[in-house]
């Protein structure tokens, strides 16, 4: 793929999420985590925190989840005191509440006792962090100090396999081989695209490919039943 080529890809992408936005006002267009970094001001403890909440949980609870934690614990000392039930209860009903509770107090510790409270800008020192992998640390250099990085879950792992921009057999593996391909200013927007067009259009089992707005090069890897 070219430059140009990637533009365009990203170009249709976007014109198709303001197509939906413009259909439907109550249609998110931006991710929970980028949600609750405006609102706290690209706080990182914000972003870290939130981004924990919102694997495998919906946006809409990630961002109640958040403000409840956020609320009693605006920083990581904060945390330190409150019982790791009653984390869990603020956070409730985010995904596997409980074991994200025990790993926020524990980060919550390491970073009082390690970093002062503060959230390290590095991507080796935040993987060192309980239950923070590639995708959450991309996701807290991106929206927290606005850093270069490529956040990849399953549906940007599903697609950038079956349209053949790389070939792997895990997110972390196609985040790096990403890096390699894609131009740099589409790295942060890319996540939010592909999640919503897989979501709506490139879904797991059968894909809409004959409503697919970017079939151009596409070698549907993969995809044994589509519509
Ligand atoms: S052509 Fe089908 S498999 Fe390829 S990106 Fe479009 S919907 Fe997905």
């Amino acid at each position: 793929m070219t430059n140009a080529d990637w533009d365009g890809v990203i170009s249709a992408l976007e014109r198709w999420r303001d197509g939906l936005k413009a259909h439907d006002e109550t249609v998110t267009t931006v991710p929970s985590v980028t949600t609750v970094a405006e609102r706290y001001k690209q706080d990182p403890w914000a972003v870290l925190a939130s981004t924990v909440l919102s694997l495998r949980t919906k946006d809409a609870v990630t961002l109640v989840a958040s403000r409840a934690l956020l609320e009693k614990a605006p920083m990581p000392a904060a945390l330190l005191p409150i019982p790791e039930d009653e984390v869990a209860r603020l956070i409730y009903p985010a995904g596997f509440y409980r074991t994200k509770a025990m790993n926020l107090k524990r980060i919550a510790a390491i970073l009082v006792n390690q970093y002062n409270g503060a959230v390290p800008a590095d991507m080796n020192a935040l993987l060192e962090l309980p239950g923070v992998g590639r995708k959450t640390a991309n996701l807290v250099l991106i929206e927290a100090f606005d850093m270069d990085g490529i956040c990849v879950d399953t549906h940007v792992h599903r697609i950038s396999n079956r349209r053949g921009w790389v070939s792997t057999s895990s997110p972390d593996q196609t985040e790096l081989a990403l890096r390699e391909v894609l131009p740099k200013q589409h790295w942060k927007p890319i996540n939010a695209l592909l999640v919503r067009y897989g979501q709506g259009i490139c879904q797991p089992v059968s894909p809409f490919c004959s409503r697919c707005i970017i079939p151009d090069g596409c070698k549907q890897r993969n995809v044994s039943r589509r519509r």
